[in-house]
């Protein structure tokens, strides 16, 4: 069985149905092919914790002016939609029990603006705080807003322990149904002509360093001289199959869904993370029994920062998400992913010093669902988007934790790319070839922030 596509896509999670809906729905091109050998949006790109900041480290505002595309983007699609993916603005907050970080707040406060984030405002000061909305994401607040006193925290932000002594709140931020966002382009990208093949890419054929044929796992062969590489966590391996060594690892992130049956914890939050590092709450009893033993003795000793957690769903919802990651060694993604039955009680704990209502289902877990996938990323956590050194094929991968927030702005770039549009000014930090820069690998060489929660 053999036939002819102008463009193969490898991969329907987020970043490969983004790429059809831009190059399909928005550019008009034909006769584009989506393989996916499981159903669409279901190996990472539903596990997701459904959160988007325009909220990026440097070096250089690459990555603030790629998220703010992306947000101006996923604003578009919200509004055309009758917002169908329910995107707020309810807003990222940093928070600190430890005066000696407020500074540290400061500092990403100011860095964001001087990278195009929006300005920080800071409270108490000449402008009142405006309080976050619910829903919605019109005529919201951008930048952030730096609040230094415990009373006016707690004031807004009730439910948080009255240790936290400053936070941040980064405005134009906030979460969406991710999955429903996906399954619009995708329905979109299909009216447009876009085949989706239920079907494992096993091979793909090029010739005198082009793109020929793209094999697939039911034994057709798919002629085309386009292929977009947008396989996730097998990025490398789609890589491998045109002999490229792409420079990618994965880590595994782990995420709980709590039933919060016993109304703890509070609703339409923001994301809330905790920025300092901590020492989790045992009792004297857990503190015994794990130091006796070498493989619970670690969590005695000082956890790294990061923990974080939001609401879920509406008002009456009982559900509560958190997520943490401890152990971020390079791992070889396995499916279904390996769970700590540990983790749970972990990120509670640790959630408590920020969340103290959490501290209720301590030893006594509600019921809860534990999920997650791989962040599957280049070392300076910056995506791949972008022509790959065989001519014909393209990448849309290493999208780490920010997947869902970037597919939008991704998916448009790679479309730019195919058709041979201007570029944004911010294409050649996403370009494999800018591993090729030795002005490049020097900065890599001294780069310290990854902008990973
Ligand atoms: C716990 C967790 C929390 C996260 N939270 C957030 C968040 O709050 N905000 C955010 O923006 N991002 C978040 N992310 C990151 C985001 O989920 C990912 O970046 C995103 O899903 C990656 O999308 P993808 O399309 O590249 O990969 P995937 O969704 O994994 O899709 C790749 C697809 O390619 C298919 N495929 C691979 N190889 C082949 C082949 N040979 N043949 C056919 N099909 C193939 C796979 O089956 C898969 O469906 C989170 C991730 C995790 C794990």
């Amino acid at each position: 069985m053999s036939e002819t596509a102008h463009l193969v896509i490898c991969g329907a999670g987020i970043a490969g149905v983004s790429a059809a809906y831009h190059l399909a729905a928005r550019r008009g091109v034909k006769n584009i092919v989506l393989i996916e050998e499981r159903a669409p949006l279901t190996l990472t790109s539903d596990k997701s914790t459904e959160c988007y900041r325009n909220w990026w480290p440097g070096p250089g505002n690459a990555m603030v002016r790629f998220m703010n595309r992306s947000i101006d983007i996923l604003e578009e699609l919200a509004r055309e939609s009758d917002n169908a993916f329910q995107l707020n603005r309810r807003g990222y907050v940093y928070a600190t029990a430890d005066p000696a970080r407020i500074d540290d707040l400061k500092r990403a406060g100011q860095e964001a603006a001087e990278l195009g984030a929006g300005e920080m405002r800071v409270h108490p000061g000449p402008g009142a705080y405006r309080p976050l909305a619910a829903e919605g994401f019109e005529h919201q607040p951008v930048g952030s807003d730096l609040l230094l006193d415990p009373a006016l925290i707690q004031t807004h932000f009730p439910y948080l322990s009255p240790k936290i002594v400053a936070l941040i709140h980064a405005r134009r931020c906030g979460y969406f149904s991710a999955q429903t966002y996906g399954m619009y382009m995708l329905e979109r990208a299909r009216e447009c002509g876009v085949r989706l093949v239920n079907a494992r890419v096993e091979k793909i054929d090029t010739y005198g360093g082009r793109v020929g044929a793209v094999h697939l796992s039911n034994g057709s062969k798919i002629e085309t001289e386009l292929v977009v590489n947008a396989g996730g966590p097998f990025i490398g391996e789609i890589g491998k199959m045109m002999d490229l060594d792409l420079p990618v690892y994965s880590e595994l992130h782990t995420k709980v869904i709590l039933r919060d049956d016993l109304r703890v914890t509070p609703r339409n939050t923001p994301l809330l993370i905790f920025i300092d590092p901590q020492y989790l709450p045992w009792s004297d009893e857990e503190c015994e029994l794990f130091v006796q033993d070498t493989e619970t003795r670690w969590l005695l000793r000082e956890l790294p920062p990061g923990v974080h957690g939001r609401s879920e769903g509406g008002a009456s919802s009982p559900y509560f998400l958190m997520q943490w990651t401890i152990h971020l060694d390079p791992v070889t993604p396995q499916f279904p992913i390996p769970l700590d039955p540990q983790f749970p009680e972990i990120a509670l704990r640790a959630l408590s010093t920020l969340l103290p209502g959490l501290e209720r289902y301590f030893g006594r877990l509600p019921s809860l669902v534990m999920d997650g996938g791989y962040y599957t990323k280049t070392r300076e956590n910056r995506p791949l988007v972008g022509p790959l050194p065989v001519q014909g094929a393209y990448i849309i991968g290493a999208l780490s934790g920010f997947g869902m927030m970037a597919s939008a702005a991704a998916g448009d770039l790679l479309a730019a790319h195919i058709v041979g549009e201007k570029l944004p000014d911010y294409a050649p930090a996403f370009l494999l070839s800018r591993y090729d820069d030795p002005a490049y690998q020097k900065l890599l060489a001294s780069w310290d922030q990854s902008g990973q929660i």
